[in-house]
């Protein structure tokens, strides 16, 4: 489905974009709307029919259902998916296309969110997972005194990516008698995360991920915490347990996850090491992390060279190979999607960066 039907003379609304409506509910039977004249636009096609809602009264048009809705530039929206995830940074972007870096983040933070909704909606189908692999991988927001995991979970045999969750952490590793002091400073200052973060966190990831499957096999290293994460998991769970010393080439079990980590660190820029474009605050980064996953599962294909299938596809939950006009075609309207709590807190800008002393939330407003 692309976007240009709805733009098509002869389109007509299914539901009202209400959400107070009772015929927001598209299966709600008996509804009625009639013509409300026409808009103009700046954006190509410039002149839209306006609809009103025999039921409500609210007046729409075919834009209130675009995910291109209330943006002055709709052009750069449907570039931003494949340009974010080729390593560029927000001001690379903005440079690039002559806009303001403000314009891009709006965009990259709304575009999260479709696509926070797109995999939600997409996995209400409830594919079956069978043989999963689970890893941390270790990033930072702010500086690097405030690293922190997303938890990561693959299906060996297709590479889908069924969701993500993430943990503040501690600083630890090497340091120098400065960088110690520093982080005793600020840790004053600013308080500590949670020890006991990262099991917590797996364990939310692993709930989500085997809610339904009767049985599964989960590989992982051996970072103490997934044994306590699986211990008493709704389904009977064999854990296979890989140690990080061994090579990590293909005949390793966690090689799904490990090549999962690399095209993250290689799609994503502010995940490059030394880079200078790091992530400002974790909830961007859980919307960056969104995109990238919604195009591993659905627009790209499973391998660069060899397998074309994406891995939605292997795993029988699309048919064809989505591009991005069609992951793009619909708005999602949030109160139509069942969230998991942790991706219903990124949706709402709720996971709060402690460095930060205003961590600006998701307010529906215009659709933003
Ligand atoms: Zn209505």
């Amino acid at each position: 489905m692309r976007n240009d039907d709805l733009y098509s003379p002869t389109w007509t609304p299914d539901r009202c974009p209400n959400r107070n409506c009772r015929f927001f509910n598209r299966f709600q039977k008996g509804w009625s709307w009639r013509h409300y004249g026409y808009y103009q636009r700046r954006a190509e096609p410039r002149r839209l029919r306006r609809f009103r809602c025999n039921a409500c009264g609210v007046t729409f048009s075919p834009q209130t259902f675009s995910t291109t809705y209330w943006l002055r530039r709709p052009d750069i929206y449907l570039q931003l998916p494949t340009r974010i995830t080729s390593g560029a940074c927000k001001s690379q972007i903005a440079f690039d296309m002559g806009v303001a870096p403000s314009t891009i983040q709006r965009q990259i933070d709304r575009l999260g969110r479709h696509c926070i909704l797109f995999h939600a909606k997409m996995m209400e189908k409830r594919p079956r997972l069978a043989d999963i692999a689970i890893d941390g991988f270790v990033t930072f927001e702010h500086s690097q005194y405030h690293p922190f995991h997303f938890h990561l979970a693959v299906d060996r045999a297709t590479s889908f990516m069924p969701y993500f969750t993430d943990s503040e952490v501690r600083r630890s590793g090497r340091m120098t008698a400065h960088q110690k002091r520093r982080r005793a400073e600020l840790e004053r200052i600013r308080g500590r995360p949670d020890p006991r973060a990262v099991r917590k966190d797996v364990r939310e990831l692993l709930e989500y991920v085997t809610r339904g499957q009767d049985e599964m096999t989960i590989h992982s290293d051996d970072h103490g915490a997934y044994r306590w994460a699986i211990e008493g998991l709704g389904c009977d769970v064999r854990h296979v347990v890989t140690s990080s010393q061994d090579i990590r080439d293909r005949l390793n079990d966690l090689f799904e996850i490990n090549l999962s980590d690399l095209l993250t660190r290689h799609w994503l820029c502010e995940h490059k090491r030394e880079t200078i474009a790091y992530a400002k605050r974790r909830n961007c980064s859980a919307y960056r992390m969104a995109i990238a996953l919604v195009q591993r599962n659905y627009v790209k294909p499973r391998r660069a060279r060899g397998e074309k299938a994406t891995p939605a596809q292997l795993l029988g939950l699309c048919q064809e190979r989505l591009t991005v006009e069609e992951l793009l075609a619909r708005r999602l309207f949030v109160d139509e999607v069942d969230l998991p709590p942790r991706w219903a807190r990124y949706y709402w800008g709720e996971v709060d960066t402690r460095a930060l002393r205003i961590n600006r939330r998701h307010e529906l407003r215009y659709a933003r």
